[in-house]
């Protein structure tokens, strides 16, 4: 900590940021300030990020003692005196500060932005494909801080608060010291007065139900409406229902989904998917079976006189899909993917295999000869699990992979990469 203290970090880049010499006067800074903030002003469209740094250069250079501890050790130096935190006040606080309380553009907005946010506060919610097929509510009980509803807040009986003398009603107190040759450590502490609220109750007046603390815990059930059509990941938001807090614009409780895997169906976006195996015969002659939905209802699916269903084929039925979000009555598409699953080695005998072959097309291809034959040579065919030699494959693959990035490490040449 003192090593750092001493070392001299950039002490030129906030003069850059607005635009002005290092030897500035207050009058220049603020003007430099007042332009680029105007042009930089998110309101106005300007850049959140850019608008920030202005006022964090202009916070810090305005102030003749932070100045003077800047150009001496530069940013590093501020920012361990003040706690590590870097600036200690909103853009708009400052901004205001410069342009007056109503704010630049006539009021309004910034000065919404001048009270605190509270964080918002986000939950996972589990559903099902059929709650978000069906649509659903859940009751939710949650707790959370709530302003005191005794002293609605204030802390106090009467509601009256004196303003700490200790801090100036801040909360906190500056503290300078010497640690070393020339060296001064600015340090923001919470104020002992007041513990950091700045400002005192007396005894006698403190809130008996939250004990000058001015929150209390409050239970609360929420009534989460899971609409038709909604996706994994989409966000249901309480306004305005998290942790309330003095002098803070209460945050949002947000609900995000999380879809459950359906042992049946599968989602795309507003279709559905679902796996069907048929047997030989059905595939061949003809099948019908019923579905059951995600709503209950059993849908009838039998393929057309004569159609034959190949192993792999999609098929689909129009609006038996997901319903869309907000117009529950459109509906996306059912896709059903069949497999069709094959009779096992031998369970034909020799003379049902020439009945078969008399009603399915004939052989294709004109049969060997015995010249022909006797110029093959015979070969094996066994059985693979293609998946698993495609895995086996693949990770040989990316181990090879890794070995040459070692290769690059040494500094070897990439011979292996020339040949893929
Ligand atoms: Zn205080
Ligand atoms: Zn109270």
């Amino acid at each position: 900590m003192f090593g750092r203290s001493a070392r001299r970090s950039n002490n030129t880049k906030y003069y850059e940021i607005l635009g002005v010499p290092q030897n500035a006067s207050q009058d220049e800074l603020k003007k430099a300030y007042k332009k680029a903030a105007m042009k930089n002003h998110p309101d106005k469209g300007g850049d959140p990020e850019k608008f920030k740094e202005l006022a964090q250069a202009y916070e810090v250079l305005s102030d003749p003692e932070k100045r003077d501890l800047y150009d001496q050790y530069g940013e590093d130096a501020l920012k361990e005196g003040m706690g590590g935190g870097g600036s200690s006040h909103s853009p708009f606080d400052i901004f205001e500060q410069i342009f007056g309380g109503g704010g630049a553009f006539g009021g309004g907005s910034s000065r919404v932005r001048r009270q605190r946010r509270g964080d918002d506060v986000v939950h996972t919610l589990k559903v099902t494909l059929d709650d978000l097929y069906n649509g659903t509510s859940k009751r939710l009980s949650l707790s959370r801080n709530a302003l005191c509803p005794k002293c609605r807040g204030t802390g106090s009986k009467s509601g009256v608060s004196t303003k700490c003398h200790g801090c100036h009603g801040s909360g906190a107190k500056i503290m300078t010291r010497q640690i070393g040759l020339g060296m001064i450590q600015q340090m923001q502490i919470a104020c002992s007065d007041c513990r950091g609220s700045g400002e005192i109750i007396s005894n006698k007046d403190k809130c008996p139900q939250c004990k000058a603390s001015k929150i209390t815990q409050e239970k609360k059930v929420l009534e989460v409406h899971v609409e038709k059509g909604m996706q994994h990941g989409q966000k249901i938001v309480f306004q305005g229902q998290a942790d309330e807090a003095p002098d803070t614009v209460t945050g949002d409780i947000v609900f995000v989904l999380q879809l459950k895997e359906h042992p049946k169906f599968k989602r795309k976006f507003d279709d559905l998917y679902v796996e069907h195996t048929l047997s030989l015969t059905e595939a061949l002659c003809g099948f019908q079976f019923a579905l059951t939905h995600l709503d209950g209802r059993q849908l009838l699916i039998k393929s057309n006189p004569g159609e034959v269903v190949k192993p792999d084929q999609y098929k689909a039925v129009n609006d038996e899909g997901m319903p869309h979000y907000q117009r529950p009555f459109m509906k996306g598409r059912l896709f059903i993917h069949f497999n069709v699953e094959f009779p096992d080695s031998s369970f034909l005998s020799p003379d049902q295999c020439r009945i078969l072959e008399a009603t399915l097309a004939p052989r294709t291809g004109t049969p060997l000869t015995a010249m022909e034959l006797d110029e093959c040579e015979e070969t094996t065919l066994h059985d693979v699990n293609i998946e698993e030699e495609m895995r086996r494959k693949h990770q040989q693959h990316q181990n090879e992979a890794y070995d040459e990035d070692d290769d690059d490490d040494d500094g070897a040449p990439r011979v292996q990469c020339a040949q893929q």
